[in-house]
């Protein structure tokens, strides 16, 4: 059993085959699909997914930094209501906050803006007592100082997409955070291999960012989650252990930090 903790699904990249491609993921072994949500206009789609597969696939709640502009303070206002309204008297409709995090790649207009939607995703995810599921792009320390600054012991989440220098791998675990891993992990000189070869699997996690960032060797298609297999067997080889090592504790991993009971 695998467990993608991170897939945006509901893209009209999916339009065409959802069904069949979700069919293809449970026929390679994926058993649960985390969804992170990117902003206001993401949110319907998100919830007819999982109205179609509420057995497989699971929401989170949160703004993507690169949909962090002008409009960021009602964005937020919005997908909080969602958040609460969702999680509300034992509910428990989302079981993450995300994604969120910093992007320094394509703009930094809004930086300080990225910044303060972080922390106040940050302070939903200790009030609500959800993980939180964080996007870093060339922002790493950045993102980790904020961490540190909120950590009391209380914040659980994921490195969506890690990768960083071996400080980073150290920051992450003292801070008792997980890293996520995807398609960068097959990838020729991406380095994500030698980072990661001697990190416990108890810190790690797997995941798709379906539809980007397919694996070798589907590098530069679609990217799906039955595809996440080849990241699974790249990690068995890169950690010299079987596929099946590698399943049992990302799952695990997974569906602790998520709180999914699987009966
Ligand atoms: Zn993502």
């Amino acid at each position: 059993m695998l467990v993608d903790t991170h897939a945006h699904l509901y893209a009209k990249q999916f339009d065409e085959d959802r069904q069949l491609m979700l069919d293809r993921a449970v026929s390679v072994g994926i058993e649960k699909i985390f969804l992170p949500n990117i902003d206001t206009q993401s949110i319907a789609g998100m919830y007819e997914l999982v109205e179609l597969r509420p057995d497989l696939c699971y929401p989170m709640m949160g703004l993507h930094p690169c949909s962090v502009k002008e409009n960021y303070e009602q964005e937020l206002d919005t997908i909080e209501a969602h958040l609460r309204s969702g999680n509300q008297d034992g509910e428990r409709r989302f079981c993450a906050v995300g994604e969120c995090g910093l992007d320094y790649h394509w703009d930094l207009t809004f930086k300080s803006q990225q910044i303060k939607a972080l922390r106040r995703q940050i302070e939903w995810a200790k009030d609500l007592d959800l993980p939180i599921v964080l996007h870093c792009r060339e922002s790493m320390d950045d993102v980790i100082r904020e961490i540190q600054k909120a950590q009391d012991g209380s914040l659980k989440g994921i490195f969506h997409c890690f990768s960083g220098t071996q400080k980073h791998v150290e920051q992450v675990i003292e801070l008792g955070f997980l890293m996520g891993l995807g398609g960068v992990l097959t990838f020729k000189k991406s380095g994500v291999d030698e980072l990661v070869k001697n990190v416990a699997l108890k810190h790690l996690v797997l995941e798709t960012d379906a539809p980007y960032l397919a694996p070798t060797p589907y590098r530069g298609k679609r990217n799906e989650t039955a595809y996440m297999v080849k990241v699974a067997e790249r990690l068995a080889e890169v950690k010299g252990i079987t596929v099946a090592e590698v399943a049992e504790a990302t799952t695990k991993n997974a569906l602790d930090l998520f709180r999914i009971d699987v009966v």
